[in-house]
Formats: C-alpha cells, structure tokens, sequence
C-alpha cells in the first residue's frame, strides 16, 4: 500500500485556533482540531488577545492532527487572522503585553492625526489607507505606553510581528523570525512595490529593521517546527484572506471571492499589475508563489451576516440564521423595504464613520419576511458596491465570484447575488478556503504540488447563473442606493 502523505494547514483566526490534516493525495481534509481563543476588552473599543494562549491552542490543535496522521506530514502551512500585532522579548519569547487585535480602536487618534506626509506615504508605499485597523499605530502605541519594549528595543531585544511571525517564532523554539508578504503588507510599514520595510515608515512608527521579520514569499520554507517530539518542516504562511483566495483557485486576473462572515470580504486579483484604487479599497498582495507576486484589490463592508444575527438575537425574529432563506423566499419581493446594514458606519466607497443603519420604505402590510428579505439583499447589494469600484479601478470585468463564509450556505442569497451582479456566483464543495489555501501552500512549498493543480483541485458544489431577467435586481439594488443616501451622516 502507498504510504500516505499529509501536510497540516493551521489556521489562527479571530474567535479559534483550528488545525486540519489534508491528506495530499486525496485531495481532502480528513480531520480537524479546533480550540477557542478568548477575547478582552479593557475599555470600549479596545481588543487584546493572550499571544501565549494562542501558541499553546495552536500546538494543541497540532499535536490533535499529528497524532491522527498515519502517514508522513510533509509540513505544516499557516493563515491567520491579519494585522493583529504581537510585541516580544527575543531571547525569552514572552510578549511585553498582549496582543492587540485587528479590531482595537485604540489608536483611531493617533491615525485621524498623522502628518500630511506620511498619510501619503503610506497610501504611495503601503496600498493602504490610514488606520487604527493596521499593525504600525498599534506598534508605536506599545512602544509609547510599555517603558519593557522600549528598553528592550534599546538592547536590540524586542520583535514585534503579526501571528503568524509570532507562532513561527514559537514553533521553531525561536530559530525562525520571519513572515510572509501577505501578512507584511497588512503592516502599514511594507513597501508593497518593492517588497522591503520602509524606512520612512518604519522610523515614524518608532519601529527598527531589527525589531522586524524577515519577509519571505508565502510558500517559502520558513524553518522547521519541534512538536510533540516531531521535526516538521514549516512550509507556507499567508494572511487569512489572501489564503482564502488562494484556497479557491482564484489565480488570474479578473477571479475574485467573497467571504460572507461577520463582515464581507471581497478580494479581487489583478495580476502582476499592482492597482491602485481612487475608491477607497485597499491595494493588497494577494500571495508570492514561485517567486511570482500577485497583487489583489480589496474591498470589506464591516457588516453582513452580522445583520442576519441582529435578525436573530436582537430582533428576535429568526429561529436560527439558517431560516433566512426560507422566510425570505415565502414573499415575492421585500415589499418596497429597504436596509442599510451600517451598525458601525459605512465602509468603501462611502467612509462615513457616522452613518447608522436604517429600515425604511416600512407600510402597514410590512411583515418580519420583507424585512428578513431586505436585509439579505443589502449583503448582495453591499458586495456589488464594491464590486463597482473595483472594476473601476482595474478597468477589468469580473468574470465570475467565488464565494465562502457561513452566510454562503444561504441558496437565496447566493441567488440574488448572481442576479445583482450579473456573474456566476461559484461556490466550492470545501468550504473552508482560508484552510484550503493554507494546504496548498504548503503542499507547494514541500514540492507535492504546483499552482496548476490547485486550479486542478477547484471543485465546485453549485454554480448559481444570473437570471435572463436582471430588471428585478436593478430595481432591488437602486432602491437600495436610495436608502444608503439617506442613512449617510454626510448627506
Ligand atoms: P465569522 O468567521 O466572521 O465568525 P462565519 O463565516 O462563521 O463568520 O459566518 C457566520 C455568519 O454568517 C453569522 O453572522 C451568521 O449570522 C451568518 N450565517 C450563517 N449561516 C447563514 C445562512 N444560512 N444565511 C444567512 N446568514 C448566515
């Protein structure tokens, strides 16, 4: 019998560390450990995580895999959660602090006041947009508050990366310092042209080149993890997103995906060609790959499944989110309802921090199915305004979405989705893409694989077509438009 092989995809997110076994050849995960991770919240506003419990969760999970695999595991490939920014002392491991997390507000101040000439260094260098949501402000704010780092910067002592550096680090006893350009480039300190630290940057957010990874492709061989008693190698690391987009094969220019989560992530691959937007989406690197960088738009609306949840918990006129589908397909239209999922603002393209939700278009007849209906269609209407700005930006048409995420599972959302768009709506028979990609990866990386066969591997569950008649959709997403003029605090 042919000897098994395996490579383990970690995947550090937000809420759980989750570790998977793929075995290679099959082309399947064939077992999965997940560990919850905790969350504080010190004062409004302000996320940290234990980096510690993170590593120990995440060696947890690995050890789960590794003790299930009856074969050779060739090497263990990381995504994770972005921009979440661990500060630690070199020679013992220990974080100065903990972590602070991508959601952290804590340094929306300092970032509302940077000077005029760093705001456009880092939109010229980084592809981004300033924000609190980044790693530097977050870097400096540790370096501003915590006299240990500062002193441990001094001594040349202090390391300050994002988690998958961090449980490099770790795993390999502290031989490996070192991240991939995806995650670096959530940094706000990452020239994504040249893929170098800017030493502009760098030096206003109080961060040294010393203090920071060394930044490798995302399948490079990143060392070798001691685990359990086992050597294995540590092949492949890619933020969440970008290996979500990997995950789904969504390799050339024009291929994009959604994650519909929480939040709604679009990223949308342009190719070699590093766009960069007068919209307000962000310009990313999507993966490096056989010394090839790929660079992706992207594009994230704050709330999506989160308004199916209001519906739920807040409302309370859900059973479950499941039955979204159902009672929104039990009325032929919302009825002349609108909604405006602006819990927390307005992202791309409006930036309108103020802006509140809104339900509005309400008669006597308005009944819990048109409202559940009109918040699914503000998720698909909230992605084609993304969409939008995107094709702008590009000049390249979309030729069909790749979808992921809990609320993918929803056929009438996926449904309307093609018809608002005008595209395919492809969802995957695996639905853990972030997994997938970190998989392929790896596999990559440990040369069982080429990017080829990961476009090989795409295997779809359900193509949704756009209708021959979109004029119904027209009509749902300008009177959703309708309603996003008047929930704008802006006007
Ligand atoms: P996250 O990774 O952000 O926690 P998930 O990908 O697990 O999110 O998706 C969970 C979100 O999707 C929740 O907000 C939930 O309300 C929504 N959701 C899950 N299933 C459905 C469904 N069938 N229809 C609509 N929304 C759904």
């Amino acid at each position: 019998m042919q000897k098994k092989t395996y490579v383990i995809a970690l995947d550090a997110g937000t809420t759980s560390v989750r570790a998977f076994l793929y075995d290679v050849e099959k082309g399947a995960f064939v077992y999965g450990a997940r560990q919850e991770v905790g969350q504080s919240f010190p004062q409004p506003g302000w996320v940290e995580q234990d980096a510690n419990e993170i590593f120990f969760k995440a060696a947890y999970a690995l050890n789960a895999c590794i003790s299930r695999a009856d074969g050779e595991i060739a090497g263990i490939g990381i995504a994770n959660q972005r921009e979440t920014v661990v500060l630690w002392d070199k020679e013992t491991g220990e974080p100065v602090c903990p972590a602070i997390v991508w959601q952290c507000r804590r340094t929306s101040e300092m970032c509302a006041n940077l000077p005029e000439e760093i705001v456009s260094r880092i939109k010229e260098k980084t592809g981004l947009l300033p924000d609190a949501y980044f790693s530097a402000s977050k870097i400096k704010w540790v370096l501003d508050n915590v006299p240990s780092a500062r002193k441990l910067r001094e001594e040349g002592r202090l390391a300050a990366g994002t988690v998958d550096c961090y449980l490099l680090y770790k795993l390999s006893e502290g031989k490996v310092f070192a991240t991939d350009v995806t995650n670096a480039c959530r940094t706000m300190l990452f020239d994504i042209h040249t893929l170098e630290w800017d030493e502009e940057l760098l030096a206003y957010f109080g961060a040294t080149r010393e203090m920071l990874p060394r930044v490798l492709s995302s399948d490079a061989d990143f060392g070798t993890a001691l685990i359990g008693g086992s050597r294995i190698p540590l092949a492949g690391a890619a933020g969440d997103q970008q290996a979500a987009l990997f995950g789904q094969a969504a390799l050339s220019r024009g291929d994009g995906k959604i994650t519909y989560g929480t939040g709604l992530f679009l990223l949308f691959n342009t190719g070699e060609a590093c766009v960069s937007s007068g919209r307000g989406m962000l310009t990313t690197i999507g993966y490096r790959v056989g010394g090839r960088t790929v660079y992706a738009l992207e594009g994230s609306a704050f709330n999506a499944g989160s308004a199916v949840q209001w519906l739920r918990d807040g409302l309370e006129i859900l059973p479950s989110s499941a039955e979204s589908e159902r009672i929104a397909l039990s009325v032929e239209d919302s009825g002349g309802v609108s909604f405006v999922p602006a819990f927390t603002g307005l992202g791309a393209p409006h930036w309108d921090s103020e802006a509140r939700g809104l339900l509005c278009g309400i008669t006597r007849g308005t009944t819990r199915a048109h409202i559940v209906r009109a918040v699914l269609e503000s998720i698909a209407c909230s992605a084609r305004e993304l969409l939008e700005c995107m094709e702008k930006d590009s000049g390249i048409s979309l030729r069909e979405i790749k979808c992921d995420g809990g609320a993918s599972a929803n056929n009438f959302l996926m449904q309307l989705q093609a018809d608002i768009l005008g595209v395919a709506v492809n969802r995957p028979a695996e639905l853990e893409s972030t997994a997938l990609g970190a998989a392929y990866l790896c596999a990559i990386s440990c040369g069982l694989m080429d990017v080829e066969e990961v476009a090989r591997r795409r295997a779809s569950e359900r193509v949704f077509s756009p209708s021959q008649d979109r004029s119904k959709a027209e009509e749902v997403f300008a009177k959703y438009l309708f309603a996003v003029r008047r929930a704008l605090f802006k006007g």
